[in-house]
């Protein structure tokens, strides 16, 4: 587990270009904090860094949004999803262990139906900016955070 304070959104976005860049076919990054706390400005900064071209918006009702990059993009938000099982319905699995990256806010809600290899960025307001929690779960995503913090 990691700690990093990101003073401002510029931070914020420094940060998420450049785990973008580090992201690979199939990897998962599970998004945790509160409305506002950066969820959604961390994914535009990942696509950035997959060559998205498109504008990001929050798929709030559609639970999930498809983009083309160097990697194919899926975009999860599940705030309003009312159990797991919505998720199956959706195809969740083919977009977990498929050929794009898939990233997830408020991952904490879909906790039961997890892959067992995922990072983890949890985001929590403190002071004027905000903290970075990353906890990865696999050496593959272990190797990503060294990386990150280099
Ligand atoms: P979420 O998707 O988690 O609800 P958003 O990314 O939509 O959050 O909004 C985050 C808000 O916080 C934006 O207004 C952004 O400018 C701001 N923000 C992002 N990172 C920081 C930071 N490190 N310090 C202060 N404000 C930030
Ligand atoms: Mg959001």
């Amino acid at each position: 587990m990691e700690k990093i304070y990101l003073k401002d959104e510029k931070e914020t976005r420094g940060i998420g270009y450049r785990l973008g860049k580090l992201l690979n076919k199939g990897n998962v990054v599970c998004l945790i904090g509160d409305l506002g706390a950066g969820k959604t400005t961390i994914t535009k900064s990942i696509a950035n860094a997959l060559d998205v071209h498109d504008y990001i918006t929050s798929p709030t009702f559609t639970i999930v949004n498809e983009y083309e990059g160097r990697l194919p993009l899926y975009h999860f938000d599940v705030y309003r999803i009312s159990s797991s099982e919505e998720m199956y319905e959706i195809g969740f699995e083919e977009y977990i262990y498929g050929q794009g990256v898939c990233i997830i806010e408020w991952a904490n809600l879909i906790e039961d139906i997890l892959p067992d290899n995922y990072l983890k960025v949890e985001l929590n307001y403190k002071e004027e900016g905000r903290e970075m929690i990353l906890t990865p779960f696999g050496s593959e995503y272990e190797k990503i955070v060294e990386e990150l913090l280099k």
